[in-house]
């Protein structure tokens, strides 16, 4: 266990006769796993992760698990939806064809941009302590618990914002994005972990009861005491309210599958990807 597990990325790919991986930088493993990863897969108190369906993480500890967990969801959200409006933007002033040059406001203010990068700073930095390692084959081959006949949703209000999970059809668990599916890893851990409550008190509205991790970082969510706008900073950083994706969609039509959809510009391109 450590904080310290690196990954090693690249800033750009140089094709000549051999791929090249160019400007090779160290970067931490697990915040860069949770940023980036097209698939995120957890356990019931999210204490294991695995990314992409092959690096498996292990966390010390549930609570900031959790944390970091929700913590990269907001971030994520929050950096697709700045994505998104720039994107549009920019397709917007080359249907103008450029003829009136007059600047208009800009979709994503610096404000906005500074906010989000320290977000992503701090983020970047918070220590974690866990483990790191490659599944073997047989192991990424019996991840999943699979569909389940009795899909109770997790009465778990507000403990990834306010997405409502849904079963997800073949790995079990829930889909609470389109990358991170709760709770569908199989795990040899006793049944009863997840349902082991300590006396809690919170520091907001002083409820004193017995909860277990995920009960409190819930309540804490949606404690009516609590200061509003999230985390420190999150207010001044996050003016737009995340409905104003739907306004960004578009309707596309993909030549690959014949298909029409309603997309974001950064949907378009992750539906692209999926026929390449
Ligand atoms: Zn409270
Ligand atoms: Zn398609």
């Amino acid at each position: 266990m450590s904080s310290k597990h690196q990954l090693v990325t690249f800033v750009s790919l140089l094709e000549t006769n051999k791929p090249y991986l160019v400007n090779c930088v160290r970067i931490p493993a697990l915040q860069s796993l949770l940023l980036f990863s097209r698939s995120l897969d957890t356990n019931g108190d999210c204490s294991r992760l695995v990314a992409d369906g092959w690096l498996e993480l292990q966390l010390a500890d549930t609570e900031s698990a959790v944390r970091l967990l929700a913590a990269s969801l907001r971030l994520r959200a929050h950096w697709e939806s700045a994505l998104d409006r720039q994107l549009a933007h920019q397709a917007r002033r080359r249907l103008e064809d450029e003829e009136e040059e007059e600047e208009e406001e800009a979709p994503v203010n610096h404000k906005e941009v500074a906010a989000l990068s320290r977000e992503l700073l701090q983020f970047m930095t918070s220590k974690v302590s866990y483990s790191l390692r490659r599944l073997t084959g047989l192991e990424a081959q019996n991840l999943y618990v699979g569909p389940q006949t009795i899909t109770a949703a997790p009465s778990l209000p507000g403990l990834f914002g306010n997405s409502t999970p849904s079963p997800h059809p073949t790995k079990g668990g829930y889909a609470v994005t389109d990358f991170l599916t709760y709770n569908c890893l199989t795990s040899d851990a006793d049944l009863y972990s997840d349902c082991l409550r300590t006396f809690w008190t919170c520091p907001h509205c002083g409820l004193h009861m017995p909860l277990t991790p995920l009960e409190r970082i819930a309540h804490e969510n949606t404690c009516p005491e609590a200061p509003q706008g999230g985390p420190p900073g999150a207010e001044e950083a996050a003016p737009e309210p995340p409905q104003k994706a739907s306004a960004l969609q578009k309707p596309y039509h993909c030549e690959a599958c014949q298909k029409d959809f309603l997309f974001t510009p950064t949907e378009i391109l992750r539906h692209r990807r999926q026929h390449v």
